[in-house]
């Protein structure tokens, strides 16, 4: 077998396929492989037809069709098919030739990986995929880390099949040492899971409290499209809202109320605990996923447990107004605790992160793809070493002037009754954060009263600890 191709893809499912059509779309020469064999004949026969793809037999046979250094890529399930497939390339490859994995893999699975395969003198990535089928195929966000010495050989392919923004740049660029790519494609999902949940809130107080239609809500979306929460789930939500069934109702009044998760929300959440982050928007956006499980559970309590009956005899515009300038606060605080993990991740596994190319690889071609990551961009050009997003002279702004709307959201959703557990995080935070005194000390008195925990005092210096026999019992 000659060796012909720039890279090999093993996996032929939705991603991998799409991936290698992108791929050879661009001009690359792609060898495709599959654990069952089947699918490669299928797709040379059928969508690869024609292309410059090769279909392998063998794992021998598509490793000799590689072109030196050699760059596998695998698009199969997470977990344990990757390991077998790294411990079946192993011997097949040579010095300096790459094993890449674009599954969506948890990052300490990356950080091991990456040590194992250049214990073998070979190099590894382990990069998140953004954008699902269409992105694959059209130009998805591509999040690469681990052995950089790697990089210069991926990078033409992944920059040249990511997606573009505006001025041409690509939404793929290198994030970092060792799981650095798979941490960054974690706090996205995360940010993912965020973003679609506010939408929920929002979508239920115009539903619940306003007593709006789907149509009317359509067009509420499409006008926030055209606006600064211009957004891929924006447009989406919009679109969702206009589509009807076959009798010509809304189908989305008949999708059952109960939310499915893959688990990677739920990753970003135990991590953030682990790190000591307070990532209070996700984690609760995670929760009402667990919470909308329980439909049997709610369905009982709802016969139960009463509360009031929203109704409305405000103005409208206004209150969508405040919807809208909601929604945007509180995705300002989502992103700006995901930055926050980003930093902490950085500082704990030694990674050097580039917070504004992340917003870039992350502004088009992704889920959470949005006019406002140009923003963040732009946040973290002007000053990379930025402790908080929200610090940002340009957010700090947007923030001061939506929180009145926001405000008046959470108080109205508390008074009718409807849950913004989001929305309510974001605002708790921002609160919390621009609070010069908390009430800690009291805190910190309790765990001292119970357990000699100590404390310190605004009076002395900082890490000098002090401990009162507060019951005068000896
Ligand atoms: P998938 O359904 O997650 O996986 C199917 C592929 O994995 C097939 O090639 C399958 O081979 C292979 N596979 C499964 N179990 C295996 C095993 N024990 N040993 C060897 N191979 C095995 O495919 P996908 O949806 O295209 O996703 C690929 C990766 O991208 C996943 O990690 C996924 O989480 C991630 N991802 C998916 C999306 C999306 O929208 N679907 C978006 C971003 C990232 P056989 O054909 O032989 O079963």
């Amino acid at each position: 077998m000659k060796a012909v191709s720039d890279i090999g893809v093993i996996g032929i499912a939705v991603m991998g396929e799409n991936l290698i059509l992108n791929m050879e779309s661009k001009g690359f020469h792609v060898s495709a492989f599959n654990r069952t064999v089947d699918k490669v004949e299928n797709f040379v026969a059928g969508r690869a037809k024609g292309k410059n793809i090769y279909g392998a037999h063998s794992l021998e046979d598509f490793v000799a069709s590689l072109k030196s250094p050699r760059k596998v890529m695998l698009m199969v399930k997470a977990g344990k098919p990757v390991d077998a497939f790294i411990d079946l390339l192993v011997p097949l490859l040579s010095p300096g030739d790459i094993i890449i994995d674009g599954g969506n893999s948890h990052f300490p699975d990356t950080e091991r990986r990456v040590k194992y395969v250049e214990s073998k003198g070979l190099l590894f990535i382990g990069t998140g995929v953004s954008g699902g089928e269409e992105g694959a195929l059209l130009g998805p966000s591509i999040m690469p880390g681990g052995s950089k010495a790697a990089w210069p050989a991926v990078k033409p392919i992944f920059q040249g099949i990511a997606a573009k923004v505006d001025d041409g740049s690509p939404c793929c660029d290198w994030v970092g040492d060792g799981g650095a790519g798979h941490f960054v494609k974690m706090v996205h999902n995360g940010i993912e899971y965020g973003d679609m949940q506010l939408i929920n809130e929002v979508y239920q107080i115009m539903k619940d409290v306003l007593k709006m239609s789907a149509d009317e809500m359509h067009q509420v979306f499409k006008e926030w499209n055209e606006g600064e929460l211009d957004s891929y789930l924006i447009e989406i939500t919009r679109d969702i809202l206009a589509f009807r069934d076959e009798d010509g109702q809304p189908l989305v009044d008949k999708i059952l109320d109960t939310a499915m998760q893959k688990g990677t929300g739920k990753w970003t959440g135990t991590v953030a605990l682990e790190l000591g982050i307070p990532l209070t928007l996700i984690t609760e956006s995670v929760f009402s996923r667990c919470l909308s499980a329980l439909k049997d559970e709610r369905v009982a309590a709802s016969k139960i447990l009463s509360g009031p009956t929203p109704s409305f005899s405000g103005d409208k515009q206004a209150m969508l107004n405040d919807l809208r300038d909601a929604l945007y606060a509180a995705k300002v605080v989502s992103y700006a605790q995901g930055y926050q993990m980003m930093k902490a991740a950085a500082a704990e596994y030694g990674w050097n992160l580039n917070y504004g190319a992340i917003a870039l690889m992350w502004r088009g071609g992704c889920i959470i793809r949005s006019k406002f990551l140009g923003n963040i961009k732009e946040a973290f050009d002007k000053n990379p070493d930025l402790a908080n997003l929200l610090l940002d002279p340009f957010f700090a702004e947007k923030m001061i002037a939506h929180q009145a709307g926001w405000r008046r959201v959470i108080a109205a959703a508390v008074m009718d009754g409807i849950p913004t557990p989001c929305l309510s995080a974001g605002l708790n935070f921002y609160d919390g954060y621009r609070t010069e005194r908390l009430p800690a000390n009291l805190l910190q008195a309790q765990r001292d009263y119970f357990g000699a925990h100590t404390y310190e005092r605004i009076d002395k210096p900082r890490g000098q600890f002090f401990h009162t026999n507060w019951t005068g019992r000896g």
